[in-house]
């Protein structure tokens, strides 16, 4: 029997998480609860309902089928509670799409076929599999299973990290990955407890951990009101430099995008008037690394 994980998203052909053309394989639950998320259905680490108003008739199927329990149909569309209605059986009964279930059980057999479609692509540019989120090694045995069982078939493994985990389950669920991009978010605890939640001292001692062991690719995002700051980026640099690391940083601006998910599933975007950081910025930010010999990329 393999072990199963909760994922919530397949994208194919994917240049922007890791060497190559890659297939990213999004894993529900995270421990962090950044406000900028552009994947809020990450955060749960269970399956959860998402309705897009856009698509919904209001023809009362929904209703009708949890016998309106925790459901129910108002002038600004479907209202529901999450904590009553069955998502399965209102997902079901909605002709439109409306309402969608986010999250399905797979197994590491399940999956390897899927990803085995693209290995041509992999070989060709050098690409491979990675593992993103939410927070993969939320679900350590799963993603320890998938990386042991890519390593054995050839295929490059890349595992997008946030380090928020006890250091044990934490390394093994990466150990057999090709690639870490570890993702810091900010140097200093308390800003950084303030808008993720929680502080980052395990991040920061896995990281250090994690520097003579693997190859890592470090990636800061870049948001305004948070961490876009001169005093910031020069700590960043200060930690990565006293680490050891010598391979490659990546700013990673705020966007948007993700904005709209909020709403499907009836949460507050807190960033709607958050602009992004000016390329002026980036490019002073990014030359703080670049001075000390390590190759930087804004994406
Ligand atoms: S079944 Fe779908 S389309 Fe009909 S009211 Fe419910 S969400 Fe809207």
């Amino acid at each position: 029997m393999t072990q199963s994980g909760i994922i919530f998203n397949t994208q194919r052909f994917s240049l922007h998480d890791g060497p190559g053309t890659r297939t990213v394989l999004f894993l529900k639950g995270c421990p962090l609860d950044c406000l900028w998320c552009s994947n809020p259905e990450s955060k749960n680490p269970d399956m959860e309902l998402m309705y897009y108003r856009s698509k919904c008739i209001l023809c009362g199927q929904c209703v009708k089928s949890c016998e309106g329990l925790g459901i129910s149909i108002t002038e600004d569309g479907v209202l529901f509670d999450r904590n009553i209605v069955d998502i399965r059986k209102c997902a079901k009964a909605c002709p439109t799409g409306a309402l969608e279930i986010v999250g399905q059980k797979k197994s590491v057999d399940e999956i390897i076929p899927v990803l085995l479609r693209d290995v041509p692509y992999f070989r060709r540019s050098g690409g491979g599999v990675t593992l993103s989120g939410g927070e993969p090694t939320m679900q350590a045995a799963f993603c320890r299973e998938l990386l042991l069982r890519l390593k054995a078939l050839g295929i490059h493994s890349a595992v997008e990290t946030c380090g928020h985990r006890t250091w044990e389950p934490f390394h093994r669920a990466v150990e057999a990955a090709n690639l870490i991009l570890f993702d810091l978010k900010h140097i200093n605890p308390e800003k950084h407890s303030s808008a993720v939640g929680v502080d980052n001292e395990v991040i920061i001692y896995n990281f250090m951990k994690l520097v003579p062991e693997k190859k890592i690719i470090v990636r800061l995002p870049v948001i305004p009101g948070y961490n876009a700051t001169d005093e910031h980026f020069r700590a960043a640099a200060a930690l990565v430099l006293n680490s050891g690391f010598k391979g490659e940083v990546h700013l990673l601006p705020y966007h948007s995008y993700g904005s709209g998910k909020y709403k499907a599933l009836q949460q507050v975007y807190q960033m709607e008037d958050t602009e992004p950081p000016t390329e002026k910025q980036l490019k002073a930010w990014a030359y703080l690394f670049e001075s000390e010999g390590l190759v930087t990329k804004i994406h």
